[in-house]
């Protein structure tokens, strides 16, 4: 059994099952009730990881560390030294890249390029970013005139929220979490992170780095866990968390909104999406085709940003079908590390029953089935694996449930347009609004077209290309507040009027 440890969990391949600890006040260490649950790989469904659950002991150990972290030597920091601590906390990300990115990938099973690319560089980025963010922020000065004629001089402090609870979804989730913790952490605040219990592994492997750097302790934690009745629930319940950052589902958001309502805590939500992408028939072809292609299908189809409503000009319609079909034909599903893939499974067994029952819906509602619609034949390592076909479906009514609610699968329905104003209807007829992509090369159109989506993020000829200063958030359903560059410290931190009297 895991005791108080200096180390996350042996990441040695030959370790077996690791044995992954709860971190708080900078130690490893087990729950008081010796409840573990066990993460199965999605590769094969092997059990690889051992996790001790928090109850309700260790998150109030958690917020305790939190709140004596903010009273000590963090607290009295000036900003030059904690930008200074975040700038080695990237650094030290870059230099266990591959510890990073071998914890990741043994979670989700996706394929290593999309660690090396994407996700853990990003992670270190977010620490970067947000230190860069705080050091150059001025705050607003007023001076206003008074009845005596001496007047008076406004200035605002920006001062961090306290602890903030982060609780983070499994389908990025180092980029995600840190993504969160990165800014809270400059704007001074304190942390409890609750990781999604589907990956748990690199919010545990970042307590070794925050160590390594010498963050104060209890500055970061990190509490393993479900979420109702669990973990995730007591945090989000707890009287000492003083605000709540939570990027999950949308139906999950409005549990959490429920508890932080005790003692009014501030929310910061990304939640659901059900993003629709345009093709226009002036579109750069190869590039729509390729856009659409990872926007539907990136990480097994796991990204809030994702296209799951595919609308395309009429006259570009079948051609369209045709090369996205063959696209999606040509991936190699196997191993993270197998040189002959490129495509991985879905996180679990569970999430994989609910894609595959939106696949028989979707035949159930009337859908062609372009492509897929199963699972693949997969060699006899891997036949337990949570292995799930890319799929494409043409012909469903726009009310079918499967173009209305989020899938969170590799699948997207295809339907054709006529007219700009039809797919701009199209897009907007959802309860959702994460994000769009849109094809085109009619300038007007491009400009004009994004601003009449209903959504935070619209991509014109790209998607997912992230300028980590910009605002990311999502409309309608799909979240409350922005966060992104100056965006965050609004959540973040609270602004404090000094009024002087001169
Ligand atoms: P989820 O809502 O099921 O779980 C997210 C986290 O919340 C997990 O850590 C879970 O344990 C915890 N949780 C669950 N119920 C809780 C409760 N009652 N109280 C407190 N915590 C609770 O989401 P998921 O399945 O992990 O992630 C997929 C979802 O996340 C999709 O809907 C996706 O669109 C969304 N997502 C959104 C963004 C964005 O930026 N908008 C990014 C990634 C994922």
């Amino acid at each position: 059994a895991l005791q108080n440890t200096s180390r996350a969990h042996d990441l040695s391949p030959s370790a077996g099952v690791r044995q992954i600890g709860n971190f708080i006040a900078g130690a490893f260490v087990p729950a008081a009730s010796g409840r573990r649950f066990e993460k199965r790989s999605p590769l094969d469904n092997r059990v690889i990881s051992s996790i001790a659950e928090a109850g309700h002991a260790e998150v109030d150990a958690a917020v305790g560390a939190a709140r004596a972290a903010l009273d000590g030597e963090w607290g009295r920091m000036s900003t030059e030294q904690r930008v200074s601590l975040l700038y080695a906390v990237a650094d030290e990300i870059t230099r266990r890249f591959e510890d990073f990115v071998e914890a990741e990938m043994a979670d989700t099973g996706q394929p290593r390029h999309v660690m090396t690319n994407a996700f853990i560089p990003r992670g270190a980025a977010n620490f970067k970013v947000f230190a860069d963010v705080i050091k150059n922020v001025p705050t607003e000065a007023f001076q206003m005139a008074t009845p005596d004629g001496t007047g008076a001089l406004n200035y605002a402090l920006r001062v961090p929220k306290g602890v903030v609870g982060v609780v983070c979804p499994w389908n990025a989730p180092f980029m995600l979490m840190t993504w969160k913790v990165g800014p809270a952490l400059a704007c001074g605040n304190t942390v409890v992170v609750k990781p999604s219990e589907e990956t748990p592994n690199t919010a545990t492997l970042l307590g070794e780095v925050m160590n390594a750097v010498g963050m104060p302790k209890g500055v970061y934690n990190v509490i393993h866990g479900f979420g109702p009745n669990s973990a995730g629930e007591f945090l989000t319940r707890h009287p000492g968390v003083n605000a709540i950052t939570f990027t999950g589902e949308t139906r999950t958001g409005a549990a959490i909104m429920k508890a932080a309502s005790e003692g009014m805590r501030d929310v910061s939500f990304e939640l659901g999406g059900k993003n629709a992408g345009l093709v226009f028939a002036d579109c750069d072809f190869d590039a729509a085709v390729d856009g659409i292609f990872r926007s539907s299908f990136l990480n097994s189809g796991q990204v809030c940003l994702g296209t799951e409503r595919v609308y395309v000009e009429r006259p570009l319609f079948e051609r369209f079908v045709a090369a996205l079909k063959a696209k999606a034909e040509a991936v190699r599903f196997g191993r993270p590390d197998d040189p002959s893939a490129n495509y991985g499974p879905l996180i679990s067994h569970e999430h994989r029953a609910k894609v595959l029952s939106y696949y028989k819906k979707a035949v159930e509602e009337g859908a062609t089935v372009v492509t897929g619609g199963g699972v693949p034949q997969m060699p006899q390592d891997l036949a337990e694996g949570a292995w799930v076909e890319p799929t494409i479906w043409i012909g469903l009514p726009d009310t079918a449930a499967v173009v209305k609610e989020e899938i969170f699968g590799p699948c997207c329905h295809i339907r054709p347009f006529d007219e700009e104003a039809e797919a701009v209807t199209l897009a907007n007829a959802t309860d959702y609004g994460l994000a769009t992509t849109i094809w085109t090369t009619n300038l007007a159109r491009a400009h004009r077209v994004a601003a009449r989506i209903d959504v935070g993020i619209a991509w014109v000829n790209s998607w997912f290309l992230r300028d980590l200063r910009t605002a990311f958030g999502g409309a309608r359903q799909s979240g409350i507040g922005r966060e992104g560059g100056v965006h965050s410290l609004e959540f973040y931190t609270e602004l404090r009027n000094v009024c002087v009297k001169l």
